[in-house]
């Protein structure tokens, strides 16, 4: 019999399967950057009608952009806000099942519109402190660039100091591929 495993060398490999197992019908999820919107419309086809998504980002145009995809995928059951993530407490009121931080700029966009450690740790601790038992937290670093470099290392420094009896992290890299690809950071809040 054959893998079920592709043989992708990419963490979003593994962050789907991942997914698949975290998440069900009827969930409440964020992305914490929806960018173009591919992870947010990923997201919604794992929670149904029944779920519900909250999406962040800076750029009015992104969020543009991911609120032509999300309905021309027949979708109406999210809320996009254009603010930084640094204010999801002011937003977010309820506790959810999980989030994604896909980390770094757009390819296709402004690169100099890229996330930065500061807003990124006390956007991740608030999410932290609303994630329902069980729930998780995503985040993908993009090392290959160097404010990114410099913000793997501090949520790897951060993440490597909170308490596992509250939550588990795991981290997910390939480590025989050149230009340092991107990471995988997997948090899960202990019940
Ligand atoms: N998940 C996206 C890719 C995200 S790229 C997809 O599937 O296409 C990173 C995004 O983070 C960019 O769109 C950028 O505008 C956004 N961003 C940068 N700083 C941010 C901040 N402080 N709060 C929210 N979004 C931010």
């Amino acid at each position: 019999m054959s893998s079920r495993i592709p043989s992708i060398g990419h963490v979003q490999v593994f962050q789907k399967m991942l997914l698949e197992e975290s998440l069900q019908e009827g969930d409440r999820v964020l992305d914490a950057t929806v960018g173009n919107g591919h992870d947010s419309l990923m997201l919604l086809e794992y929670v149904g009608p029944t779920g519900f998504l909250i999406g962040f980002d800076v750029q009015r145009e992104a969020v543009e952009n991911t609120r032509s995809k999300l309905e021309q995928a027949g979708k109406n059951n999210f809320q996009l806000i254009c603010d930084t993530h640094a204010e999801l407490g002011k937003y977010v009121l309820e506790p959810f099942q999980g989030a994604l931080f896909n980390l770094g700029y757009l390819p296709t966009g402004n690169k100099g519109c890229t996330t930065l450690w500061t807003s990124t740790k006390s956007a991740i601790d608030q999410a932290m402190n609303l994630l329902l038992p069980n729930g998780f937290i995503g985040v993908m670093t993009y090392p290959g660039h160097d404010s990114g470099m410099e913000e793997d290392l501090e949520i790897r420094g951060f993440f490597a100091q909170v308490n596992q009896k509250e939550f588990q992290i795991a981290q997910i890299e390939f480590i025989n591929q050149k230009n340092n690809p991107p990471k995988l950071y997997w948090l899960t809040k202990r019940t």
